[in-house]
This record gives structure tokens, sequence and C-alpha cells, in this order.
């Protein structure tokens, strides 16, 4: 049996930027554990691609997602221009409808320092000054946050794949884990083919199923997780140009994970609309709407027996989830909620399904939505859950608070080395 120091869970883009730190800063043997045949083959690759500004993030409520992104954006374009990878920063108008939406958008222009951004990235602007920018724009009022970013973020993750192997960390495709056993010194991580490994330390990182795994370790025994498929639309050539900016709205239940579809502009210069948020029964069911017949009614059942429960006896949850669902059915209705800010976009604009991703959020014992990330200490083990948006954008410098969470706790005594680093870590904590 093959024998490591560290152990992670999932090559998305959270394990493999944790990958990355550890490989470069210690001497220790590090694998990560991956059930497909390369990394990003989920979530990290199937998202609105965005490198968020973090002015719409309640530093109370969300402050490690809001802080890590806030220092990551500067840590992508450097890593985007060394490589060689799309950066291209189109901006976001985020648009209030009425009076009611503008409040919350004053109250995004002291978020917006709060979590480190200059005010200089963000202009308040009245309907006129949005109009002559964006003529096909309506809406009340608008921020223009001039420092958001769209990027291929599976291209990023399989690009920091090669720099975490080239500082000797291995990859361990197609290994599903399936049980662990706890000794005392190390965990043994058995896979669905069979396999087995040992870890000194396993870090959680398995996004839509790290819930799953923490269980396995004997945690979160009271939390339970919905998954939200997130479906977009491409537009038609000729439509690209339409606007030319990211248009989000201001989001009408921020403690729900429903927003308003948005207009985005791809990497690739494409622009789409989208997501929306359709209840699915695993992390992984991208088309229809039940999956397996196994995983539908263990769904079901956890639905009915665990926190989740307590979600459906609010209203604005089941009348969201209605909503949600009728735009996944109809390509009008999705296109209708455009209309509110974009009233020239009609249904036949848009002849091709986007690729659609999946939100795992975690439900509190007590039945509400975790705002922010989650961090569990095991005895041998470090689970992260709920690294939901921006998750993506915070990836870099996040993993590099994990690291050092877990070097206050202990859980990283190797001996250190000095590789050449694409960031430096001691800047970034
Ligand atoms: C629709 C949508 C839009 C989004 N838009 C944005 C955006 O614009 N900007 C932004 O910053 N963020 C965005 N996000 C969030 C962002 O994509 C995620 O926070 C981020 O990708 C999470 O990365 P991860 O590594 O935790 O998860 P993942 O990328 O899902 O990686 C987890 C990995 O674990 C593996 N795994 C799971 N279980 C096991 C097991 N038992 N054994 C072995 N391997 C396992 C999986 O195969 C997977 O590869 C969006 C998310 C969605 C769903």
């Amino acid at each position: 049996m093959e024998k490591y120091d560290i152990a992670i869970i999932g090559g998305g883009l959270l394990g493999t930027s944790i990958s990355y730190w550890i490989s470069n800063l210690y001497d220790a043997k590090v694998a990560v554990i991956e059930k497909e045949s390369d990394v990003g083959m989920h979530t990290s690759s199937r998202n609105t691609g965005v490198v968020h500004s973090p002015f719409y993030l309640n530093p109370n409520k969300k402050g490690k997602l809001a802080r890590a992104a806030f220092l990551s954006h500067e840590m992508w374009e450097t890593f985007a221009k060394k490589k060689g990878l799309p950066w291209n920063m189109v901006g976001t108008m985020e648009i209030a409808l009425d009076e009611a939406q503008h409040k919350i958008l004053e109250k995004y222009m002291d978020w917006g320092p709060r979590n480190g951004m200059s005010e200089k990235n963000m202009e308040l602007l009245n309907s006129s000054d949005v109009a002559q920018r964006e003529p096909n724009i309506r809406c009340h009022s608008a921020i223009h946050c001039k420092t958001d970013a769209v990027v291929d973020y599976g291209e990023f993750t399989r690009k920091l794949k090669e720099e975490s192997q080239r500082n000797g960390t291995k990859f361990l495709f197609n290994r599903q884990l399936e049980s662990v056993e706890n000794l005392d010194d190390a965990t043994i991580l058995a896979f669905q083919n069979k396999e087995k490994i040992s870890s000194k330390i396993v870090i959680n990182c398995a996004g839509g199923y790290s819930l799953d795994v923490a269980k396995k370790f004997g945690l979160a025994n009271d939390y339970s997780s919905l998954h939200f498929r997130g479906e977009y639309w491409i537009a038609n050539a000729e439509y690209t140009n339409l606007v030319k900016t990211n248009v989000y709205s201001v989001p009408k239940y921020p403690d729900f994970p429903f927003l308003d579809p948005h207009w985005i502009i791809r990497s690739d210069g494409k622009s789409e609309v989208g997501p929306n948020a359709v209840p699915v029964p695993s992390p992984e069911t991208y088309s229809g709407y039940v999956g397996d017949i196994e995983t539908f009614i263990s769904k079901l059942t956890e639905i009915v027996t665990g926190s989740t429960r307590k979600l459906l006896l609010n209203a604005d949850f089941m009348n969201l989830v209605a909503k949600e669902w009728l735009s996944s059915l109809s390509k009008t209705v999705m296109i209708e909620r455009i209309q509110e800010f974009m009233p020239k976009v009609k249904p036949e604009f848009f002849s091709e399904r986007g690729t659609a991703g999946i939100r795992t959020p975690i439900i509190t014992p007590e039945g509400n939505f975790l705002p922010d990330v989650l961090e569990l200490v095991g005895p041998n083990s470090y689970h992260i859950l709920n690294y939901n948006s921006p998750g993506a954008t915070g990836a870099p410098a996040y993993s590099a608070f994990v690291v050092r969470s877990m070097q206050e706790k202990g859980l990283l005594q190797y001996k250190t080395q000095k590789t050449d680093s694409i960031w430096d870590f001691e800047t970034i904590i």
C-alpha cells in the first residue's frame, strides 16, 4: 500500500490550489485523489467564469469568501498573463430595477471598500448614465464595477495542476474514495477500484460531495445539502454584442442561492444568459431532473429526515423553487427574466444551451442556508464544505489561508523548502 503524508480528496480548483501551495512549501509526499480522468471536470469548469470583485458580498456574513476574492484577483491576473490564458476585464453592471434595490446598491458601495476594494473601481450610475454606456440595458440605477474579469477556470485548474506536478504532487486519477479507516497516526483510504493508500493527513475538497466525505470521517452529521443546477443559453452570434459588459441584477432573496439569471460575456467572446437554480438530486445531475432512481430516493429520504425539511415550510423558498423549475422547462420563461433589464432580448436570439453547473449549498441543523465556507477539523483530517461562488475567484488566496490554518493547528509538521512560486505565500497571508 502506497503511503503519503498528505492526501487531498478532489481535483477541482480548490484541491489543486491547496496541493500547489503544500508541494511548494514542504518537502512532503502529496497526492490528489480524483475520481475523474483529469482535474477540473466538475464545478471548476462548469461555472460563469467571472473573476468577481467582492462589492456584493456582505463582509459580516461572507467575510472569508469576500477577502479571498479580493486578494485573488491580482493573483489570477498574474497567473493568466504568465501562462498566456485569456484574461478579459469586461466589467460588470450590477443593476437595480427600483428604489428598494437601489438602496442595496448603496450598501454595496460600502461593502466593496470594506472588503478591500478601491472606491475608484466602483461607480454608482443613474439610468441615463447606464443608457449612454449600454443602450440595451434598462434599469433604475447601477454600479459599474470596472475590475470584474472573465476567464476559463477549467484551463486555470489544468495549468495549476502542471505547476503542482512540477513540485512533486502525484495526481491519482480514476480513484473514487469509497471508505475510510481511521488509525491513530494515519487514515486508510479505499477506492472503488479496490486499491488502498494510507495518508497521515487527509484534506477534503470534494466539492458537491464534500459533506458526504466529511460524514465518512464521522463529522457534520447534523448538516445536509441541496443541489441546484444552473443552466445557460448561448446568444446567437449576431446578438453577442447586445451588451458589452456582464449584467447582474440585485438578488431579491440574498439568503437563498437563487440569483436572477445574468447576461454574461465568456472568455471566448460569446455571450450567454444564466444561470438559474433548478433543484436536482445529485452534484452531477447535468441533465434531466431525477437522475438514477437510487440517488433520487436517497436524496428524498435525506430531505424528509434531515435539516432540509424545515426549509420546505418556508413559503418564499418553495415559490422560488417553482419559479426556477419553470425557467428550466421553458426557455421563454428564462428569457422573460432577462427582459426585465434587457427589453430587446427575445427567446429566438438563443438556439443552443450552454454548459450547466451545479451548486451544493449546505443546510445547517436549524434549516438555514450556510452563508460562508465551513471548515471542520478531525484528528488527522481537514474538511472544506460549502465552497460556493465566488469560490473559483478566491481559490488561490483561500487555499493559502487553509494552509496557514493547518500550520497553526500543527497539521503540517514537515520539512519546509523554498521552491520558486508564481505567488508569494507570506505576502498573501
Ligand atoms: C453555475 C455556477 C456558476 C458559478 N460561477 C462562478 C463564477 O462566475 N465565479 C466564481 O468565482 N465562482 C463561480 N462558481 C463557484 C465555483 O465554480 C466553485 O466555488 C468552485 O469551482 C469549487 O471548486 P471545488 O474544487 O471546491 O469543486 P469541484 O470543481 O467540483 O471539484 C471537486 C472535485 O472532487 C471530486 N470528487 C468528489 N467526490 C470524490 C470522491 N469520493 N473521490 C474522488 N474524487 C471526488 C470531483 O470529481 C471534483 O473533480 C459557480 C458555480 C456554479 C455551480
